[in-house]
This record gives structure tokens, sequence and C-alpha cells, in this order.
């Protein structure tokens, strides 16, 4: 089954600096990277190494185009890609000697898509196949829209979260990936209240009846629901290092395996595995596992067992 995900993609400029700028200050940067981001990206190599077929359908600018090196060499198609003149999504971070951060993010191509382009875009996908999504992009209401209308099955994950998610045409999803603050502001609950299992499942199945949707819970692991039942995996107890990637290799490797026909239990147990394997690594897209990375962790668990 084909996936197509229409997601961001950005170029990350990361300078390493003693302090992060103040407000009038010139600071020379000790160090400079550039790296392939965004959640549309890391999710589409995430996909590709959990060993789905996945095409990309975005936008860079065409001077970044040996940057997506990383998507190539995961394996993901890029005949839906798109070269533009104009500046590509990008993020200029600083990291400063203490770890701490601070970023500029220009959304700059993956703002460019408007409604009356996306039959176009979508025009090679055949009813069945999936597309995903993130909130990342332009048109975000008119993409779900214009592929349900063409019998294709959807997924979302709707990050960066903001207030006009809740706008979206939801109930065409069938797959929804949220985190546990997410889901709480989605629903419209304070997030201070405790995300009680069994009130998630009756409001979901109220609300999104019929969307799987899958909370990710950081440390405590991730559920599952869908017409009011509940399915849980616990995270895997490892050192984490920086869960910069967790929810997407997350999101990836569920729908890799959820796509594959696996049950939803083993599929939250893999993409689980996959993300306890992402934070253990510095980076984003570079801390991404490969299957066969998952498979032997899997293997390591039932010889501990
Ligand atoms: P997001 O970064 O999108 O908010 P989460 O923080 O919920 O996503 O993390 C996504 C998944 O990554 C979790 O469901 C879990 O499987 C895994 N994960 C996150 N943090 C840890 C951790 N400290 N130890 C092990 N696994 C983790």
């Amino acid at each position: 089954m084909k996936i197509w995900n229409y997601g961001s993609i950005n170029i990350d400029h990361v300078y390493r600096v003693p302090h992060l700028v103040q407000p009038g200050e010139t600071l020379a940067s000790t160090g400079y990277g550039r790296v392939l981001g965004g959640k549309g990206a890391n999710q589409s190599i995430a996909l590709a190494r959990a060993g789905a077929v996945v095409t990309h359908i975005g936008r860079y600018h065409a001077g970044d185009l040996e940057l997506l090196n990383p998507l190539f060499e995961a394996g993901v198609a890029g005949t839906g890609l798109q070269a533009v003149a104009q500046p590509g999504g990008h993020a200029m971070i600083q990291v400063d000697d203490r770890a701490e951060n601070a970023i500029v993010l220009f959304p700059g191509a993956n703002h460019s898509f408007s409604a009356g382009e996306l039959p176009g875009l979508l025009a090679q996908t055949g009813v069945g196949d999936w597309l995903l999504l993130q909130n990342e992009c332009s048109v975000t209401g008119p993409m779900i829209e214009a592929a349900f209308a063409r019998g294709l099955q959807i997924a979302f994950n709707p990050a960066p979260m903001t207030g006009a998610v809740r706008e979206l045409p939801l109930d065409k999803l069938s797959l929804l990936f949220v985190n546990q603050v997410e889901v709480l502001q989605l629903l419209g609950a304070g997030a201070d209240q405790p995300p009680d299992p069994a009130w998630l499942a009756s409001a979901l199945r109220d609300w999104l009846p019929d969307t799987e949707v899958i909370v990710t819970l950081g440390a405590q692991g991730a559920s599952r629901y869908y017409r009011g039942g509940v399915n849980q995996a616990r995270a895997y107890p490892v050192p984490a290092v920086d869960t910069t990637g967790a929810g997407d290799t997350f999101t990836g490797f569920y729908l890799a395996a959820r796509l594959a026909g696996q049950a939803p239990e083993a599929c939250l147990r893999r993409a689980c595995m996959a993300a306890a394997l992402c934070v253990q690594r510095a980076g984003a897209s570079a801390s991404i596992p490969a299957a066969a990375e998952v498979d032997a962790f899997a293997a390591s668990l039932l010889a501990g067992a």
C-alpha cells in the first residue's frame, strides 16, 4: 500500500554559540552546520526506515537539493518533490554551551501551496492509498478534504498545534496522532486534567467515532483509542539523551506496522521500540532507527525476558 506524505521540508542552520544572542548584540558563532529537518521530512524518513513505501510531497529551495540526501538515502521516493526559486523552509537554531536553544523558523516554501494546486499534487494517488500530513504546510484543511474526496485514507499529526486545528475536518481522518497535551487541547479540556483513559475513550468515541486516535505519552508510552476501546503500550526504560524526533519516529513506525497489517498492540509496541532507540541518540532525522535495529532491539528484549 502506498503512502504519500504531504510534509514540510526545513533546512536547520545550527549555530554553536557561547550564549544565546542578546538584543543589539552581534555574536560570533563557534560552529555551524546545516541539516535536513522539518516534521514532514522526519516522518517520511521514519516511514521509509520502517520499511514502508513512501513518496514525499513537498517543496524545497532549488539550491538545497543536496541537503535532501537523507530522504533519498532512507528510500523515500522524490517524485512528489518540487524545487522552487523562493526561500525554502528553514530554521536558524542557536545552541549555547548549556544546551539551551533559541530558534527562528521561517516556513518559506512549505507555506506556498494553494488550494487550487491540490488536485495536481494528488494526481498520482489511487483509491485506498494513504495520505499522511502534519501541520507545517499551508492548506491543511483543503488537503484533507481533497484527499478524502479521492478515496484516500488519511493520517494526521497536528503538530505544531494551533487553535485552528479544531476547525479542520478531523472527522475525515482514519488515524490521528497526538501527544498528551495536544489531545487535551483538541478536546477543550484543561491541560491539568489527568488524561484518564476511560474519560479519553468516551470523549474521543463521541467526538471522532470513526477515527483511530493514537496518544503518545512520552516516557509513559502510548495508547490507542478506537470506538470506545483502549490499547496501551509502555515506553521502554532506556537512558534518554535527546527526545527530538521521538514523536516523528513513533508516527512513522506505527503507520508502517499498521499498513503491514499488524494488530494494534503490536503496532504500538513496534513504535515504542523505535522511539526508545531514537531517544538514546542526539539529533532528529539522524536518530531515527532502521527496521533492522528495531528487530534487534525486539530480539534482545525477548532474550532478556
Ligand atoms: P512528542 O515528542 O511528539 O511530544 P512524546 O514525547 O509523547 O512525543 O514521545 C513519543 C514516543 O517516544 C512515546 O510514545 C514513547 O514511546 C517514546 N519516548 C519518549 N520519551 C521517552 C523516554 N524518555 N524513554 C523511552 N521512550 C520515550
